[in-house]
């Protein structure tokens, strides 16, 4: 736990979220500026600042998200339709939130090459 980081504190239910699945190692929250129908941040509860500070130890729960995310699109019922995992990276990849997350975006058409 980052005593200073928002995904920390919603982890630890310090601040509040619309949360759609928990587990112990895992959180996923609807983000407050959704930019499709469906967009959840689906978010490791350890703190790890950026995909660079992945190691070798994280590799399963790396897998989980994306498992976690084909659930949650086969539960809210846009799987079949499509939907875009996003993972932000360092400035340039518009990561502001320095705490790992992964977007779950669908519900509508997602145009690309992306923004
Ligand atoms: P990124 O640009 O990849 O770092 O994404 C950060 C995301 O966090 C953005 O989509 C924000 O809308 C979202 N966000 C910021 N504050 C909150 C919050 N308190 N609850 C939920 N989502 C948030
Ligand atoms: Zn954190």
């Amino acid at each position: 736990m980052a005593t200073d980081c928002l995904f920390c504190k919603i982890s630890t239910g310090e601040i509040p979220a619309t949360i759609r699945y928990e587990d112990e190692d895992l959180i996923a929250f609807e983000d407050i500026s959704p930019q499709a129908p469906h967009h959840i941040l689906i978010v490791p509860r350890k703190h790890i600042r950026t995909t660079l500070d992945l190691t070798t130890a994280d590799n399963q729960l790396i897998g989980r998200i994306y498992q976690v995310a084909g659930k949650l699109a086969n539960d809210l019922g846009f799987a079949q339709d499509g939907f875009r995992i996003v993972n932000n990276c360092n400035e340039a990849g518009g990561q502001v939130v320095w705490h790992l997350h992964f977007h779950l975006l669908g519900g509508r058409d997602l145009s690309w090459p992306p923004g």
